[in-house]
């Protein structure tokens, strides 16, 4: 139930989507099938249109910083007609969120011409939560954050630093001197990525929280559940997971209660894949592909955030299909949107590892996980292997 973090009801515990597992458990990852010599089962129904669409992680998968993979080059190659467009629908998936989608796009330009509709931040499923976007939301991370939060659509964005430099001096009594960008009850915390001078973003967003958008006023107890906190990138390994620890811990500290998460995004956390999934259909849409996707491939080189999303997501979808099909729309909208999001869904979601980034076979990986969530259903040597499988698993040939 916790995985989108829609609606109150649906705020982690924890670090979920990753479940608390014991410690300490030593594994070297599961592995379905290494570089298979895959055949296929047989040519009997070569398909020209896709019925299924790709997920690209980026970095590791197509470029190693600023370098490009060369094997993306051939994969890409193989993904487009004489004409430049795509063959099947394709979206780049990346956790990074401090930079808008343009400049990711731009940064893949020397594999194809990419559109910034096929590029997915870890935030940008905040353009479907278009109950915030008309109020006033504080910002808190690193790049260009104003650019971000409108670009997302937010009308009212604010930023850490202005908030600083716009609360007054210990003079709440004053109202003249009280903060007058702040709304009570019609304002919103959005987490992008982890700050630069942590103290700082760590008080004033407390701040922020225990007076309702009224830092400066005093704490009222009445203030919970606070208002809504919506975070993006909870990856535990890299900054901002950490920051977002220290922040429900300090919350708790002092009111005893917990931090809770209006929305949580970013891989793995399965609003995410349902983004990423709603971008693949909108293109087959376009392109007028009739055949229902019914199976997405999420190509990365992290196992506990490619591998472990698109495990989570399939374990999902193929829950799901023994439910009500409208059950994703009233979970992802709880009601008050985002009600942009397809109520089909594919039928299953396939991880494939490449060993160009991150993922070293030999080494031991300290895992705290569910084993069944960090098991690719393929490993190949990289991308342009990545895209020859699924090819072959799908008999197909594009015109
Ligand atoms: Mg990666």
């Amino acid at each position: 139930e916790s995985e989108t973090g829609a609606g109150r009801g649906g705020a982690r515990q924890g670090h979920s989507p990753w479940p608390g597992m014991p410690g300490g458990i030593l594994a070297s990852p599961g592995r379905r099938d290494r570089f298979p010599g895959y055949s296929g089962p047989g040519a009997a129904c070569l398909s020209v249109l896709p019925s299924f669409g790709f997920l690209f992680d980026i970095d590791g998968v197509l470029v190693r910083g600023k370098t490009p993979i060369p094997a993306a080059r051939t994969a890409f190659q193989k993904l487009v007609n004489s004409q430049g467009q795509f063959l099947v629908p394709v979206v780049f998936v990346t956790n990074a969120g401090n930079c808008l989608r343009q400049k990711k796009a731009d940064q893949l330009s020397h594999l194809l011409g990419i559109s910034q509709d096929q590029v997915m931040m870890s935030h940008s499923p905040l353009r479907m939560f278009k109950r915030y976007h008309e109020k006033c939301v504080l910002v808190s991370g690193q790049g260009p954050l104003l650019d971000i939060a409108q670009d997302l659509g937010f009308c009212q964005p604010i930023t850490i630093d202005a908030l600083r430099e716009k609360r007054p001096l210990l003079d709440a009594v004053d109202h003249d001197r009280r903060p007058n960008v702040l709304v009570s009850g019609d304002f919103s915390v959005v987490l992008f990525g982890e700050p630069v001078r942590w103290e700082t973003s760590l008080q004033l967003i407390i701040d922020v929280l225990l007076t309702s958008g009224y830092p400066g006023n005093p704490y009222e107890q009445e203030n919970y559940p606070h208002i809504p906190v919506l975070a993006c990138n909870m990856d535990l390994m890299f900054g901002h997971g950490t920051f977002m620890v220290c922040l429900e811990n300090i919350y708790k500290k002092i009111t005893g209660k917990e931090l809770k998460y209006e929305v949580l995004m970013g891989k793995p956390s399965r609003l995410t894949y349902q983004y990423a999934e709603h971008l693949i259909r909108a293109q087959a849409l376009q392109r007028s592909w009739e055949q229902p996707i019914q199976t997405l491939y999420a190509v990365g080189d992290n196992l506990m955030t490619d591998v472990y999303g698109a495990n989570l997501y399939n374990r999902y979808l193929e829950s799901s299909r023994t439910g009500s099909k409208s059950r994703l729309q009233a979970k992802v909208s709880g009601g008050r949107g985002p009600a942009t999001l397809s109520q089909d869904t594919a039928a299953h979601c396939r991880s494939v590892l490449v060993c160009t980034g991150v993922y070293n076979p030999h080494t031991e990986v300290d895992f705290r996980f569910d084993p069944g969530l960090v098991e690719p259903d393929h490993i190949v040597p990289d991308v342009d292997a990545a895209v020859d499988l699924v090819f072959q698993l799908e008999n197909f040939v594009p015109n």
